[in-house]
């Protein structure tokens, strides 16, 4: 919590203390509104949530003077609303039927799959969970050693084929070697070229398809970049059309002033954001918390 405060507060260029010094004002007048939607946009909190929190801000607090709510205290509660305090954002990681979980982690090249592939599996061998990482990015030679880094570093096993092989035999590899051990969760990296959207429906497709002849996808987890704004909406509404995404993990918010983009794309999806990256060692992701990440914002 701490990490996530320094970060976000080092990155989020002031976005909540802009608002509080927006709000204090002693008098909230027409301009002032203004202002503080635009920094709100420029947030990337999006247009429709940009324009519910102002409306709801200006109502809740038109009172002034001594009976006057205190504007900290009000933005906060209606930032964490915004961002959905209720959604469930637990990784589903275990699997039924002695089946092994199965999270299949999707997204452009450069989003940061592998490295939070590797990051996952930190946390999950932490909590004593067994994991094997299926490296069915098979396309890029680079992206099966970086996987094949982390699972030395982590300590699990990682599947992998030869280059150029099959995306779905390897990953229908790694889920049957786990089964066969016993092992709890799998987590599948898979290949991201966007140029060629007809033919990744077609490869991660196959890839859950034959998956699932041994054992449920339990997880299908989109990373996006936080640093690439509405490019990463873009993405994400591709993605959605190719797989059934049931969580999103947002990377690399320590380097980017768009915070906002969480609300964008959970409404954009209609799936929460269950995890954030905040930055390239091992133990920089962390689950994503809406009461902690306005109180970061808000420094
Ligand atoms: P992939 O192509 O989607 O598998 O992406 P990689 O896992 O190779 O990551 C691309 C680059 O982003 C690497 O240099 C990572 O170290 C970096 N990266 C990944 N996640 C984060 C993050 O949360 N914060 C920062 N600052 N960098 C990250």
């Amino acid at each position: 919590l701490v990490r996530l405060r320094e970060r976000l507060s080092r990155s989020q260029g002031g976005l909540g203390r802009g608002l509080l010094a927006l709000l204090s004002r002693d008098r909230l007048d027409e301009d002032t509104w203004e202002s503080i939607e635009d920094t709100l946009l420029t947030a990337d909190i999006g247009v429709g949530p940009t324009q519910e929190l102002v409306d709801n801000l200006r109502s809740r607090l038109r009172v002034q003077g001594g009976d006057a709510p205190d504007p900290r205290a009000v933005l906060r509660e209606e930032l964490v609303k915004l961002v959905g305090p209720d959604l469930d954002r637990r990784l589903q990681v275990t699997g039924t039927d002695g089946n092994p979980g199965v999270v299949l982690v999707v997204g452009v090249n450069g989003a940061g799959k592998t490295t939070t592939v590797g990051k996952i599996a930190r946390i999950l061998v932490a909590q004593d969970h067994t994991v094997t990482l299926g490296a069915a990015d098979t396309f890029r030679a680079a992206a099966v050693d970086q996987l094949a880094t982390w699972g030395e570093r982590v300590g699990v096993d990682v599947v992998r084929g030869p280059e150029g092989s099959d995306p779905a035999s390897v990953a229908f590899e790694a889920v049957k070697t786990a089964a066969a051990q016993g092992v709890d969760t799998v987590l599948v990296d898979t290949a991201g070229r966007l140029q060629n959207k007809a033919g990744l429906m077609d490869e991660l497709g196959k890839v859950k398809r034959v998956i699932e002849k041994q054992a449920p996808v339990t997880e299908v987890l989109l990373v996006l970049d936080a640093t690439t704004g509405q490019n990463g909406l873009i993405q994400a509404r591709v993605f959605s059309e190719i797989v059934d995404v049931t969580g999103i993990v947002l990377t690399k918010l320590d380097g980017s002033a768009k915070g906002g983009i969480v609300v964008q794309v959970q409404r954009e999806l209609g799936v929460p954001v269950k995890l954030v990256g905040l930055g390239e060692g091992a133990d920089d992701l962390a689950p994503f918390d809406p009461g902690a990440f306005v109180d970061a914002l808000l420094g």
